[in-house]
């Protein structure tokens, strides 16, 4: 597998592929984008991250059916050209290029940009004990701003949060929102368990509706596990049975300790063993049985 960089089309080694400095995604952060990642040569439900992105670009106005190349046929093109192995891939779209203003009406097309490298894997310490993480003081983006449902590139919110999290040697941040109630972390959506109860913060509590998470909900009711999407106090994670955080990248991995504490003496619980089970079960089947048509979209 070979890093590949396609833009708009034009697929080159990274240090040979260039935006422009006048892309709004450049100057506002004005973009949408959605990571991807691949089993060997399938992609794991690209039908959802596809409809995500272009919700997002809705939500914000840049018109995705302008975009200048077909995107999931530029996106099969370059994951070919990056050869064999799972990948991880970012697709961008940005509002174009203009003048250096707000207003819009001399924007060209949007920009579209397919990132392929090869897939990072967690470390093993994080799958098999678990992920420290911490409440940090940075807030997530109110749902009457930059709502936290649109995922976008401005992105400076959470990497401050990251960078906090760091500071306090922690591995994933996890955010609250304006109440004071849990949200997300910097990069995933976050679970606890409680006296056998599933729990993750419900979207109206300002957050990313994590195609990971809609999946975990989906398998844990499947499986006649009572899951609901509820407040959370920081009280009820820092106290939690079990916690997890969730992502595309990263699946599920357990959480160790947040702010320190251990959670479950610091070693992953049953629900969470049980669910990472379940949801590489899933991936496995569903990406085998890509050579089906539509087997990736479901
Ligand atoms: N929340 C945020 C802020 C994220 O950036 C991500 C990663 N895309 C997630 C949650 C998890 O979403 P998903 O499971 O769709 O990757």
């Amino acid at each position: 597998m070979q890093e590949r960089i396609n833009v708009n089309g034009s697929i080159s080694l990274p240090a040979e592929a260039a935006v422009s400095p006048l892309d709004r995604g450049f100057l506002y952060g004005d973009s949408v984008y959605e990571t991807i990642r691949t089993y060997g040569e399938t992609p794991f439900r690209l039908g959802a991250h596809l409809d995500r992105l272009r919700r997002s670009a809705e939500r914000v106005g840049i018109p995705y059916e302008r975009a200048p190349v077909p995107i999931e046929t530029e996106f099969f093109r370059t994951l070919q050209a990056a050869g064999h192995g799972d990948a991880a891939i970012r697709i961008i779209l940005s509002r174009g290029i203009g003048p250096v203003s707000y207003e819009t009406a001399e924007v060209g097309a949007p920009t579209c940009v397919i990132h392929v490298r090869p897939f990072p894997r967690p470390l093993p310490r994080h799958i098999n004990e678990g992920v420290d993480v911490a409440i940090v003081g940075v807030v997530r983006n109110s749902i009457y701003a930059l709502d936290p449902a649109i995922k976008s590139s401005n992105l400076l919110n959470n990497f401050m949060a990251w960078a906090e999290a760091r500071r306090l040697r922690a591995d994933e941040p996890i955010l609250l929102n304006g109440s004071g109630q849990v949200a997300e972390g910097a990069s995933s959506n976050v679970f606890l368990v409680k006296e056998g109860r599933l729990l993750t913060p419900p979207l109206e509590a300002g957050i990313l509706q994590g195609i990971t998470r809609d999946l975990v909900l989906d398998l844990a009711r499947r499986a006649g596990i009572d899951a609901g999407e509820e407040p959370l106090r920081p009280e009820d994670l820092r106290a939690a049975d079990e916690a997890f955080i969730t992502s595309t990248l990263r699946g599920i991995l357990p959480v160790r300790r947040c702010d320190g504490w251990p959670i479950r003496e610091g070693r992953p619980g049953p629900m969470t063993i049980r669910l990472m089970g379940m949801y590489d079960k899933v991936a496995q089947e569903e990406t085998n049985a890509g050579s089906e048509p539509g087997a990736s979209r479901k």
